[in-house]
């Protein structure tokens, strides 16, 4: 193993945090997975893989002290009552087991909890509708003293349960808008006139009690962090100039200080929108604020960029919640020197839209992210190779790249045969797309791993033909030849196509990123799709020197990248640019010179100017060579599998796809499972049936 870099030997200095002692600077922040309180074990195990990966320290997500703040439809932590510690202490079991601290982030959701699960009347510091990302329809009352001293002993509750879970620290929740101290904090949603509402010492009084509850509570043996917002916006907002006011007068208040920019959309940008390192002016000159060490985090994945913010003062330990998610173990690798090792988050955000969708989590790089529990997988350790030998696997995007990595790493004898010149399939496209170079990292990681492979052989301009795959002797085939936009409208509105004249030219996004289509005048980009690219064609065609109109059937532009936290970013870029907004829009024909118009609701038409059309609606699989296969006697070839994955089976985001490439080579030599649960779980403790009597 090679030794570490010295470098880097100031990442690994063990740091104190009030009673505890961090093995390093390496700090998983608390960060969400979309599995929470239904999947105990699943979260338990992915924490596992961190522990191993050598994170210092390593948080839960957000966990609901008590059942009267709650933000279903989001599945987070409970600790409502005894009944949550066991599991709860087998994650800090997880966490623990390889010497990283076990820290729990406890939350009290105040204004953002609509209660709809357990009913009861959402309290908040100063009362109004919910302030969350579903617009229910629900307000919260505003707490009074009683209320108050009732929120303070069930953090009291949440604290013990804690201890007799076994964490070591606490973290208090109070950033990008969700956690009641910002809400006390903050002048926007703290307006009273009491003694805890007005000066900044007075909205501080409750964190300074919470904290002083839960020193005694614990009797100083679990470190207490807190966690804030560096900027809430608007003129009432916990501004950076207050938050460091605030530090300056408390800087001793908790043993660690966490600080997260601003909203979550702010704290948790997409690549596309914000740059690695983005909170540093921010943060920066607070740790000159207080003797307590400070966390941020920033996406970092380079350790240099790491080192810099410790040496220049930034801050003391290196917070990551992504970087984290896509590789559980950057910390070991930085270590051992094998930066060429290291998984690179890019920022897509896939896995904030488990949590979004109540779904679980999955990552675009870490394709084992949520599945180490559910089906064994590991994101560094392989499968034991099983019973045969070669396997070829055709396409090289996504899907066929992880493929073969995997099947390379098990041991198979992999042939990866590619009809381009390039790999990566449409990452190797994508990338060269405004604001999404860092998605290329999906195929540059795993070239970097597949080229040092022996027993893995890559061809290039090599498209292969159904009679090519049966005389090549392999023993199993993966079909991965992704998938092309269509152009003619068929996606979630329109099931069938719509009349089109032929004068008028009408393009997809693979025309555009071959450098094809409209280079001016105007153009009517068409978005059923509802993710990132129609709004990327759009930017594409107002650099070309195009005028476009952005026309989508939903109510705002890139409906679905809500769950990646960047519809605003997308719908204000938009703006920014002079594209023309039609929402509630969908062409209902094509002429020669335009495209009429249909109103979603009222069914009124319109007729938009337009030299051309690009169509960013749905895609058509390419699995013409998998037909050709399955028509052909592939058995007779001494073939004893052939499966079509990735975009080439059903086109999906790039994680879909590099995942279905991870089940391919999981599953190959695997037993047949017939009809049985392909991953594990687990499901609601019954209690004994009795009816509950008025
Ligand atoms: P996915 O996202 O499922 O990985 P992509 O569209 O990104 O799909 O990648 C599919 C890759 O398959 C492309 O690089 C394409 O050039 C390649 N491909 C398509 N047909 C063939 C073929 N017959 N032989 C070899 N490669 C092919
Ligand atoms: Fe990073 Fe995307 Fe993975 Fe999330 S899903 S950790 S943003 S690569």
């Amino acid at each position: 193993m090679p030794s570490r870099d010295p470098r880097y030997d100031i990442l690994f200095e063990p740091m104190k945090i009030g009673p505890k002692t961090a093995k390093n600077r390496f700090y998983q922040v608390p960060h969400c997975n979309g599995g929470g309180y239904r999947d105990p074990s699943a979260v338990a195990e992915m924490r596992r893989t961190k522990a191993e990966g050598g994170w210092g320290v390593i948080f839960t997500e957000q966990t609901e002290i008590h059942q009267s703040s709650e933000i279903t439809p989001f599945i987070e932590q409970h600790l409502w009552d005894d009944r949550d510690i066991p599991a709860l202490a087998r994650m800090a079991e997880a966490m623990k087991s390889h010497g990283a601290l076990a820290g729990i982030q406890l939350a009290y959701s105040g204004i953002n909890g609509p209660n709809l699960y357990s009913r009861e009347v959402p309290l908040a510091v100063t009362g109004g509708p919910i302030l969350t990302f579903t617009s229910d329809p629900v307000q919260a009352r505003t707490i009074d003293r009683q209320d108050i001293r009732d929120i303070r002993r069930w953090f009291r509750n949440a604290a013990r349960r804690s201890q007799a879970a076994g964490f070591d620290l606490m973290c208090l929740y109070g950033a990008h808008g969700f956690g009641i101290f910002q809400h006390f904090l903050s002048r926007a949603t703290n307006q009273r006139t009491d003694e805890y509402g007005g000066s900044l010492e007075n909205r501080g009084r409750f964190v300074r009690e919470v904290v002083e509850e839960l020193r005694e509570e614990t009797k100083g043996e679990m470190a207490i962090t807190l966690r804030l917002s560096l900027h809430e916006a608007g003129a009432l907002g916990f501004s950076n100039a207050e938050v460091r006011d605030f530090i300056q007068m408390h800087g001793d208040l908790p043993d660690l200080w966490d600080l997260a920019q601003g909203t979550w959309e702010a704290c948790s940008g997409t690549s596309r929108f914000t740059p690695e390192g983005a909170q540093e002016d921010l943060v920066r000159g607070i740790k000159a604020l207080t003797s307590r060490p400070v966390v941020g985090v920033g996406r970092f994945t380079s350790a240099d960029a790491m080192v810099r913010q410790i040496r220049s003062g930034i801050l003391d330990f290196i917070g990551a919640a992504r970087p984290s998610i896509a590789d559980p173990f950057l910390p070991k690798k930085i270590e051992e020197g094998r930066f060429d090792d290291i998984r690179e988050c890019i920022g897509c955000n896939i896995c904030v839209s488990g949590d979004m969708t109540g779904a679980i989590s999955r990552c675009t790089q870490n394709t084992a992210f949520m599945e180490e529990w559910r089906k064994g997988w590991h994101p560094e350790r392989p499968r034991p190779k099983g019973a045969s030998d070669r396997v070829l696997v055709v396409g090289a995007g996504p899907a066929g790249l992880e493929a073969a990595m995997q099947l390379g790493r098990r041991g198979y004898s992999v042939t990866l045969a590619e009809a381009s010149t390039v790999l990566g399939g449409r990452v190797a496209r994508e990338r060269a797309l405004p604001g999404l170079s860092a998605w290329g990292r999906v195929a540059d990681y795993r070239m970097g791993q597949i080229a040092p492979m022996p027993n893995l052989d890559v061809y290039l301009d090599s498209r292969l033909m159904a009679e090519d795959i049966l005389t090549m002797d392999m023993q199993h085939v993966a079909i991965a030849t992704g998938a092309h936009w269509r152009r003619d409208a068929v996606a979630r509105l329109h099931l069938a196509p719509i009349p089109t004249d032929a004068a008028m030219p009408v393009f997809c996004p693979d025309d555009v990123m071959a450098g094809q289509g409209p280079t001016g005048g105007r153009v009517v980009v068409y978005d059923d799709d509802h993710f990132y690219m129609g709004s990327v064609m759009a930017e594409v065609l107002v650099a070309r020197g195009c005028s476009v109109d952005f026309v989508t059937p939903a109510p705002v532009v890139a409906e679905w990248a809500k769950n990646t936290l960047e519809q605003g970013a997308i719908q204000r870029r938009l703006i920014e640019l002079g594209v023309r907004l039609h929402v509630s829009k969908a062409p209902e024909a094509i002429g020669p010179d335009g495209v009429s118009l249909g109103c979603l609701w009222t069914g009124h038409s319109s007729t938009l100017a337009a030299e051309a059309v690009v169509m960013v609606t749905s895609r058509i699989p390419q699995d013409g060579l998998y037909q050709a296969v399955m028509a052909a006697d592939w058995q007779g070839a001494g073939i004893a599998s052939v499966k079509l994955i990735g975009d080439a089976a059903a086109p999906g985001p790039i994680a879909w796809a590099t995942y279905a490439g991870r089940r391919y080579a999981e599953e190959v030599d695997a037993p047949e499972r017939g009809d049985a649960l392909p991953f594990r779980r687990e499901i609601a403790e019954l209690l004994p049936y009795a009816p509950l009597t008025p």
